[in-house]
C-alpha cells in the first residue's frame, strides 16, 4: 500500500486528506503530521482552560463566498451547510464589506471544525507536534525526519505549509527545488499580524451592538469580534469570548517582541476602544507570522510539483489565495497533480 505524508493539518492539508481518500484507485495509508499541538493551522480554535465550550478563533473569522466561488465548489458548501458545520453569518459585523451576491458564513463550533471535519473524513493517522526537519531521497522513496522521533519513509509527500516554512526544509529536497521554483516559493509573501483571544465569566456582559469590528482609527487593532456572538451562541453557562487582530503594521513591528509585552499593548489600546471591559479570566496570544498571502506564487497553478518519482507537491494558500476557496482551489490541484500517481 502507497504511504503518503501529508505535511500539515490546516485546511489545505486537511481536505487533500479527505479528496485523496475519495479519488485514490488503490487504498492508501495517509499520514498527516503537523509541528503544532492541534488542528486547524491558520484556522485554529482556542478555548478557554477554565471551560472547553467557550472558544475563539484567532485565525480566519468567516467565509465569503462569491458568486464564482459559488458555483464551482457548490459541492464543498453544500456538504459544510448540510452537516451543520457552515452557518450563514447573521450577526452585525461593523464595517465589513459586503459586496453584491456574495454570502458569509459563520463555524458555530469554531472555524476548525471544518478542518475536522475533513480529518475525520480521511481516516489518517495524525500525529501532532512533528515539526518536519529533513527530507532526503531513499531507494526512491522519501525518508522524512522530524524534530523529535524517528525518520520515516513515504512513497508520496504533499507539503501544505507556507512557502517560507518549505524553503527551511534540509536534506536532498533543498536541492531538488530549481532555481526557477526557488525564486517563485521566495516570492510568496504573507502580512503579519497578532490575534489576542480573551475569555470572560459567564453572566459577564459586553454591551455593544455589534458581533464584530473593523477598526480603522486605532495603531494597534484593526479587528475585534464577540466571537461567541458572531456564532450566535449566547448561553448563561458559556462565558462570552473576544478576539482582537492586530493591524499588519503593529504586527511586523511587533514580530520579535515577547508576547507578554504585544498582549499588554493591545490590552492598552482596547481600553480605549472598550472602555471598562472587565478582566478575563483567560488569555491566548498568537503571533501570525505568515498570516494572510499578499503575494501568490507566480504561474503556480495551485500547487507546485518538485519531484516526479518519487512525487513530492506543495500546496497551500500560497499557491492561490488566503481563504477558504483558495485552500479548496490548492488541495484540487494538487489532486490533479496526483492522480496518475494514486
Ligand atoms: C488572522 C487571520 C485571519 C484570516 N481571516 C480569514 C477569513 O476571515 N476568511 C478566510 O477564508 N480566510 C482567512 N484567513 C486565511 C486562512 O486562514 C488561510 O488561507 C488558511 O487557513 C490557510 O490554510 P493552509 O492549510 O493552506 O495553511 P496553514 O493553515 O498555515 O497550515 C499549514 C500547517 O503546516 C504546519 N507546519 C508548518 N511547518 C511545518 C513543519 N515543518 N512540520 C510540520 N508541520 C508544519 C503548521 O503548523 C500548519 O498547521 C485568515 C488568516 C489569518 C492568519
Amino acid at each position: 500500500m502507497a504511504r503518503v505524508l501529508i505535511v500539515g493539518a490546516g485546511l489545505t492539508g486537511s481536505l487533500c486528506a479527505a479528496l485523496l481518500r475519495r479519488e485514490a484507485s488503490s487504498p492508501l495509508r495517509l499520514t498527516v503530521w503537523d509541528k503544532a499541538g492541534d488542528s486547524g493551522g491558520r484556522m485554529t480554535t482556542a478555548s478557554s482552560p477554565h471551560n472547553p465550550q467557550s472558544t475563539v478563533d484567532l485565525g480566519a473569522q468567516y467565509i465569503t463566498c462569491t458568486p464564482h466561488y459559488a458555483k464551482i465548489h457548490q459541492s464543498f458548501y453544500d456538504e459544510l451547510l448540510a452537516d451543520g458545520i457552515l452557518k450563514p453569518l447573521t450577526s452585525p459585523i461593523d464595517g465589513m464589506v459586503i459586496k453584491e451576491g456574495d454570502c458569509n458564513f459563520v463555524a458555530p463550533h469554531g472555524v476548525s471544525s471544518i478542518v475536522n471535519h475533513y480529518l475525520k473524513q480521511s481516516g489518517a493517522d495524525i500525529c501532532f507536534r512533528q515539526r518536519v526537519t529533513q527530507i532526503n531521497l531513499r531507494n526512491n522513496k522519501w525518508e522524512v525526519s522530524r524534530e523529535t522521533g524517528s525518520s520515516e519513509q513515504f512513497d508520496i509527500i504533499v507539503l501544505t505549509m507556507p512557502a517560507p516554512q518549505i524553503l527551511q526544509l534540509r536534506g536532498d529536497i533543498a536541492n531538488l527545488i530549481s532555481e526557477c521554483q526557488r525564486q517563485q516559493l521566495e516570492s510568496v509573501s504573507y502580512s503579519s499580524r497578532y490575534a489576542l483571544g480573551l475569555f470572560y465569566e459567564a453572566g459577564t456582559k459586553i454591551d455593544v451592538p455589534w458581533a464584530g469590528r473593523y477598526i480603522t482609527s486605532n495603531p494597534c487593532i484593526r479587528f475585534i469580534s464577540i466571537d461567541n456572538k458572531k456564532r450566535n451562541i449566547e448561553s448563561s453557562e458559556i462565558g462570552p469570548s473576544l478576539v482582537i487582530h492586530t493591524t499588519v503594521p503593529f504586527g511586523v513591528t511587533h514580530l520579535e517582541h515577547s508576547i507578554e509585552d504585544v498582549q499588554e499593548l493591545i490590552f492598552q489600546q482596547l481600553e480605549n476602544i472598550l472602555p471598562g471591559l472587565p478582566q478575563p479570566v483567560a488569555t491566548k496570544c498568537q503571533k501570525w507570522r505568515h498570516s494572510q498571502v499578499t503575494n501568490a506564487a507566480a504561474n503556480s497553478l495551485g500547487q507546485m510539483t518538485l519531484h516526479l518519482q518519487p512525487f513530492l507537491v506543495c500546496g497551500g494558500d500560497g499557491f492561490t489565495q488566503s481563504n477558504f476557496d483558495g485552500c479548496i482551489t490548492s488541495a484540487l490541484c494538487v489532486l490533479e497533480a496526483l492522480k496518475n500517481h494514486i
